[in-house]
């Protein structure tokens, strides 16, 4: 999925245009409206082919149900070609959306954008946006608590129970560039710790506390939330390697931290660019 401004697409992206797409796209631009009220008009201007279906007769919705999209072929390709240029699913073989990946196009082209209500209000008020930033896998390399338990524990509680280990906690280091990035966020942004602890194991909740209060005592004062619903959370990014506990289901956007990030945000390096441009 790629991150683009309206500006970008109207310069750079014209060919997979129609004229009256290119002159909505102005007045979406124009008359800036609510994150998801721009989010959903975006939407329905540049992928109105998910839509098509609603259209179908009934010779349509037969061959549509047999996995045959009985739009033309050439309608298909101009549609998909537009698709892989925004890096967004080509339309399955049935002509239908295989995915939310262009809603999730949508949503970054308008935080690209940076013309829609809460931000214009919140620059008005001087304000911050707020992100939440994960400990396991993010913040903290949790391999090097792993490395330092003693090898009964290792047997006793591996491969998968390592966060149940009394202790484990306060063993582990920063992740390669966590603390920069950190302040680096806590200056730019309303910056909070979100992170959960292991329900069987009362000392990582204590544990978490005390890596806080050593690698980020100033920046991260009172700032530590420990929870295992992070969907509950309001705010506007949060960094997290995994979807688990409620970060799949977060409001705002996910930033899926590692090497299996489907965006491409590998390391602290990766984050700290991407949010430069958000800033
Ligand atoms: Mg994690």
């Amino acid at each position: 999925m790629k991150s683009l401004t309206i500006g970008q697409i109207l310069n750079d992206y014209r060919e997979h245009l129609k004229k009256s797409e290119i002159d909505e796209l102005k007045s979406i631009q124009r008359q800036p409206s609510s994150f998801s009220a721009q989010a959903e008009e975006l939407h329905r201007v540049l992928f109105d082919e998910e839509t098509d279906f609603m259209n179908d007769s009934n010779a349509d919705a037969h061959d549509r149900a047999r996995g045959i999209n009985p739009m033309s072929q050439e309608y298909t390709n101009r549609v998909n070609k537009k698709r892989i240029a925004f890096g967004v699913t080509p339309l399955s073989e049935s002509g239908y959306a295989r995915d939310n990946s262009s809603k999730e196009f949508c949503k970054e082209v308008v935080r690209f954008t940076k013309n829609y209500k809460e931000y214009r209000e919140r620059k008005r008020k001087n304000a911050k946006q707020v992100v939440y930033v994960d400990m396991d896998g993010v913040l903290v390399n949790f391999q090097s608590g792993i490395d330092k338990i003693s090898q009964e524990d290792k047997e006793k509680y591996g491969p998968n129970d390592f966060d149940e280990v009394p202790g484990i906690f306060s063993l582990m280091e920063p992740n390669e560039g966590a603390i920069e990035g950190y302040k680096w966020l806590s200056e730019n942004f309303d910056t909070y710790i979100l992170s959960t602890a292991s329900w069987n194991n009362p000392s990582a909740w204590k544990d978490k506390l005390l890596w806080v209060q050593k690698y980020l005592p100033e920046v991260a004062y009172k700032r530590l939330i420990l929870s295992h619903n992070k969907h509950l959370a309001k705010g506007d990014f949060l960094i997290d390697d995994r979807t688990k506990n409620g970060a799949g289901e977060f409001l705002g956007k996910h930033i899926h931290f590692g090497s299996e990030s489907p965006q491409d945000f590998a390391d602290w390096k990766a984050v700290v660019a991407y949010l430069k441009k958000l800033a």
